[in-house]
C-alpha cells in the first residue's frame, strides 16, 4: 500500500507542474478569464469550504452559470494545487449521453488536455477515459450499473448527480442508492445540482444538506403566443384536427387546404372547443397521438418556416434557437427549410441541429459565432434547455412540446411521445433567449394552453410503468423492491409496484419469493419493456431472430404505417398488400421493412413509402433500435455472430407467430364467428373492435381462435392496434397457460365469454400438439 501511496503521490506532484504551466500559458491564462467571468466563480470558495464540511449539498443556480463545466473543475483544480490530484476520484452524471460528451470534451479543453486525460466521458457503449482520468462525466445510467459490481464505489471521493430538477427516473433511483450508501461511505462527499429553484425537496430528502444558489443574471425576454404569432407572421391557419404527424403533413401539404386566417378571439375558441372536446383521459397515449386534439403539430412545420422567415427578415441580428420534439422531426423539418430560398441561402443562414444522435463535428460548431450578416438557427430537442447552453440566442421558438415516457396503465407499455411541458420547463426554454441581451421568445400555442401546462413535470417514476425498473431493483441485489422505493424522494403507489412485481412474476422474470430468474436477469440488460424483451429472446433461442427483432423495434418506437384521414381505405389496402394472408399486423410490419430495405438498396426507397403509406423516418428508426438490440443481445451471448445461423428457423411463420404469442400474452382477444360476421372479446372488455388500419379488420373471417395483441386503446369502444391470429395448441404451448396453476391445458380462465377446454391428458389433445410442435420445428 505504500508503495501505491508513493506512486499516487509522484503522479500528484506530475498533476500540478501540468496544472501550473497550462495556467501560466498564454491559453491558459485567456481561459481563465473566460472562467472567472462566469457567475459560478464567485461562488468558488464558499462552495469548496461547504463541501468540505458537509456530506452532502445542493446547488442551483441558473442554466449557463458554470455549474456542470465549473464546480467538479473547481475541485479538481484544487485538489491537485493542494498536491493531492491523483488521489482524487470525481463522477459527474449527466442525464443524457450527449451531454456527457459535450460537457467532459469542454472541460478537458478549459484544462488545455486533450480528451481521455484528467477529464474522461463514458456513456453506454462509447467511452474516452484512461488511468489518469481523475474527474469523469458518464450518464446515470453508467453510475447505476457500475453500483451493480461496486457497492461501495470504492475509490470514488466525489458524486455529482446533475439536472436534479428534470427528475428522470435514473436519478431518482440513483438518489435512493446513494442515499443508502452515504452512512457506509463517511468520506464520500454527494453534490445535486438543478436548474431551478426547488431545492428545497432535496435538501430535505438528505436530512437538510445545505443549498448554494449561485446568482445569476438574465436579460427580459418578451413572450409572444400563438395569437401574436399568427398576427406577427400573417400565417394563415387550417384547421386544428387535420394532420396528425409532422411527417404526413410533409406528405399531404399539397392537398391542404387553406382557410381564411382567424383572428385572435375566434383561434382562441377553436383551441379550447378542441381541448373540451377530447377528454384525455380515455386514451392512451399512442391513441392521443393518432386522434390528436389540437397540438402544434397540427401546425406543423410551416408555421415554425413562417417565424423563421419573420425573424430573418425583421428581426436585429441574434441567434434562434427551435425547440421540437425529436430527432425525426428535426430531420424533417431541416429538409424543408433547406428548400425555402431565404432560410436555405447558407450565405444568410447557418443551419444546424442539436439532438441526442448529432456528430461531435456538428456540436462544435452550435458554441460558434457565425460570420457576421449571417444568421444561425439551431434547431433543437429539450437537451438545449438545461444541459446545453448556447451563448448567442436572442430568439427562442418553443412548439411546447417535448417527449416524455407515459405510462399507459391500460396494458403497461411505456411509449415515448410528444406531450405538453411544464410551466418551469417553458420558463427555463424562455430563459435561453435572454443570456445576452434583452430577448424574443414565440411560442407556437395559445395562451390558453398554456395556461393549462402543469406547474412541473411530473418525475419519471410516477409515470411510467415500473416493470423495467423494478428488475433493475432486483439485478441490485438490494432487497424487497416495495421497501426499496417507497424510500424514494416521491414513491410511486403501491399498486403500480404491485402491478409490475405480479406482471414480472408471470412471465416468469421472478418466481414467487421476488428472487431474479435466469430470464429476469437477460431482461435486464435490454432496454425495453420485459414483454418485448421476452419476445426477442424467445426470437434467438428459437433461431428465427431477424423478423422478432423488427417486431420488438417496431413495437417500440411506433407503427410506420400511416393512415392520413382523407386516404384510410388507400392506407388499409396498401398495408393488407403486405399480410398475405398470415392474419398479423406483426408479420405486414416485418414484411414492409424488408421491402422497405431492398428498396434502399435500389434507391427507391421514397417511392417505396409514398406509394405504401410508409413513414420513411420511422422505417429509419426501427433500424437504428434493430442495430441497438442486436448488438446487446451479441453482448450477453444470446445470438451469434453468425447471421444465417440466428435465422435458421426464420422463414417457418407458425413458430414466429408462436414467438409473438410468447411476447404479447396476456394480451389476447377470442375470435367469434356468427353466421357472416365475426367479432372481438377480452376477458377485461367485453366486445372489442379492430383499428380501422388493422389487416385482421379486412377479413370476413379468420381461421383462428384466438388474436393476440400488443396494444388495447380505448375511446368509445375498446380498438386492438396490432394482432396476430393463433391457434389453441400455440397458446397452450407458449401462452404460459400451463404455468398458471389451475388445471393443465385449462384456458377457460382467460377468457369469459368462450368455453374452451383442452385437455392434455387426452391422446387427442396430445397428438394435437405434437403435430403443431412438428409444424413449428420445422426446418
Ligand atoms: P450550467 O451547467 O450551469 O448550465 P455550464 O457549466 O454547462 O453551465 O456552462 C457554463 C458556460 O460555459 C456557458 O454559459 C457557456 O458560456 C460555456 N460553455 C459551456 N460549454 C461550452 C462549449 N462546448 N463551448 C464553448 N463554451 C461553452
Ligand atoms: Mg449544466
Amino acid at each position: 500500500d505504500s508503495v501505491m501511496e508513493r506512486i499516487l503521490q509522484r503522479r500528484s506532484l506530475q498533476l500540478r507542474n501540468m496544472q501550473r504551466t497550462w495556467q501560466e500559458s498564454p491559453e491558459g491564462r485567456k481561459m481563465l478569464e473566460f472562467r472567472k467571468s462566469l457567475p459560478a466563480f464567485s461562488e468558488k470558495e464558499r462552495l469548496l469550504q461547504a463541501i468540505a464540511k458537509n456530506q452532502v449539498i445542493v446547488i442551483s443556480g441558473e442554466t449557463g452559470c458554470g455549474k456542470t463545466t465549473q464546480l467538479p473543475q473547481y475541485i479538481i483544480e484544487s485538489e491537485i494545487e493542494s498536491g493531492r490530484g491523483a488521489f482524487c476520484n470525481i463522477i459527474c452524471t449527466q442525464p443524457r449521453r450527449i451531454s456527457a460528451m459535450a460537457v467532459a470534451e469542454r472541460v478537458s479543453t478549459e484544462r488545455g488536455e486533450p480528451l481521455g486525460e484528467s477529464v474522461g466521458y463514458k456513456v453506454r457503449l462509447e467511452g474516452m477515459k484512461g488511468k489518469n482520468t481523475h474527474l469523469l462525466f458518464c450518464t446515470s445510467g453508467i453510475l447505476l450499473r457500475r453500483l451493480l459490481s461496486d457497492r461501495n464505489l470504492n475509490g470514488v471521493t466525489h458524486v455529482f448527480v446533475d439536472e436534479i430538477h428534470e427528475r428522470g427516473m435514473n436519478e431518482d433511483f440513483l438518489l435512493i442508492v446513494l442515499k443508502d450508501l452515504l452512512p457506509r461511505r463517511r468520506d464520500l462527499r454527494l453534490i445535486l445540482m438543478s436548474a431551478t429553484l426547488n431545492a428545497e425537496l432535496f435538501s430535505n430528502y438528505f436530512g437538510g444538506a445545505p443549498m448554494i444558489h449561485i446568482p445569476g443574471f438574465t436579460y427580459p425576454v418578451r413572450a409572444h403566443f400563438l395569437e401574436d404569432v399568427l398576427e406577427i407572421t400573417g400565417y394563415k391557419l387550417t384547421s386544428f384536427n387535420q394532420i396528425d404527424d409532422y411527417g404526413q403533413e410533409k406528405v399531404w401539404k399539397t392537398q391542404k387546404q387553406l382557410v381564411p386566417r382567424k383572428k385572435k378571439n375566434q383561434i382562441t375558441t377553436l383551441v379550447e372547443d378542441a381541448l373540451k372536446n377530447s377528454s384525455f383521459e380515455n386514451y392512451t397515449p399512442r391513441a392521443r397521438d393518432s386522434l390528436s386534439c389540437w397540438s402544434p403539430d397540427c401546425i406543423g412545420f410551416n408555421l415554425i418556416e413562417a417565424v423563421l422567415c419573420h425573424i430573418c427578415r425583421k428581426e436585429r441580428p441574434g441567434a434562434v434557437l427551435v425547440f421540437m420534439t425529436g430527432w425525426e422531426d428535426i430531420s424533417c423539418l431541416k429538409e424543408q427549410v433547406k428548400a425555402h430560398p431565404l432560410l436555405g441561402d447558407p450565405n444568410r443562414v447557418l443551419l444546424l441541429t442539436c439532438h441526442g444522435s448529432m456528430a461531435t463535428s456538428e456540436q462544435k460548431l452550435i458554441f460558434e459565432r457565425p460570420p457576421p450578416n449571417v444568421r444561425k438557427i439551431v434547431l433543437a430537442t429539450n437537451m438545449a434547455e438545461a444541459s446545453i447552453t448556447i451563448n448567442d440566442v436572442v430568439f427562442v421558438v418553443d412548439c411546447g412540446k417535448a417527449k416524455e415516457t407515459t405510462y399507459d396503465a391500460l396494458n403497461n407499455t411505456p411509449c415515448l411521445l410528444p406531450s405538453w411541458i411544464s410551466k418551469a420547463s417553458m420558463r427555463q426554454r424562455r430563459g435561453r433567449a435572454g443570456r445576452v441581451q434583452p430577448g424574443e421568445c414565440y411560442h407556437l400555442y395559445p395562451r390558453c394552453v398554456y395556461d393549462a401546462f402543469a406547474d412541473y413535470q411530473l418525475p419519471e417514476l410516477l409515470r411510467t410503468p415500473l416493470n423495467s425498473l423494478c428488475l433493475q431493483i432486483k439485478s441490485l441485489q438490494i432487497g424487497s423492491i416495495a421497501e426499496f422505493l417507497s424510500s424514494a424522494l416521491q414513491p410511486p403507489a403501491p399498486l403500480a409496484v404491485q402491478n409490475a412485481i405480479g406482471f414480472l412474476t408471470r412471465i416468469g422474470a421472478l418466481d414467487e419469493n421476488e428472487h431474479l430468474s435466469n430470464l429476469g436477469r437477460y431482461l435486464a440488460m435490454l432496454p425495453v419493456d420485459p414483454k418485448l424483451g421476452k419476445m426477442l429472446i424467445m426470437g434467438a433461442i428459437f433461431r428465427c431472430f431477424d423478423p422478432v427483432l423488427t417486431i420488438v423495434a417496431g413495437l417500440s418506437v411506433k407503427d410506420p404505417f400511416l393512415l392520413p384521414q382523407d386516404k384510410k381505405d388507400l392506407a388499409g389496402i396498401a398495408k393488407a398488400r403486405f399480410s398475405a394472408k398470415d392474419y398479423s399486423d406483426h408479420m405486414a410490419l416485418v414484411r414492409a421493412y424488408e421491402g422497405w430495405k431492398d428498396a434502399e438498396r435500389e434507391g427507391s426507397a421514397y417511392e417505396y413509402c409514398w406509394r405504401n403509406f410508409l413513414s420513411a423516418q420511422t422505417l429509419q428508426a426501427i433500424h437504428s433500435i434493430r442495430k441497438q438490440f442486436s448488438f446487446i443481445l451479441k453482448d450477453a451471448g444470446l445470438i451469434d455472430e453468425d447471421v444465417r445461423s440466428n435465422n435458421k428457423l426464420s422463414h417457418n411463420q407458425s413458430l414466429v407467430r408462436a414467438v409473438i404469442c410468447s411476447g404479447l400474452f396476456p394480451g389476447i382477444a377470442s375470435v367469434v364467428h356468427r353466421e357472416t360476421s365475426m367479432s372481438f372479446k377480452t376477458k377485461d372488455d367485453g366486445q372489442v373492435l379492430l383499428y380501422a388500419n388493422s389487416v385482421n379488420a379486412r377479413y370476413q373471417t379468420i381461421p383462428y381462435p384466438w388474436l393476440v395483441f400488443g396494444e388495447k386503446v380505448k375511446v368509445n369502444t375498446v380498438l386492438l392496434r396490432d394482432s396476430t391470429g393463433v391457434s389453441d395448441s400455440i397458446l397452450i404451448l407458449f401462452g404460459g397457460a400451463l404455468s398458471s396453476g389451475t388445471q393443465p391445458g385449462h384456458l377457460k380462465m382467460l377468457d369469459g365469454y368462450v368455453e374452451f377446454f383442452m385437455d392434455l391428458n387426452t391422446a387427442e389433445c396430445y397428438s394435437k400438439l405434437k403435430e403443431e410442435l412438428d409444424k413449428l420445428l420445422q426446418k
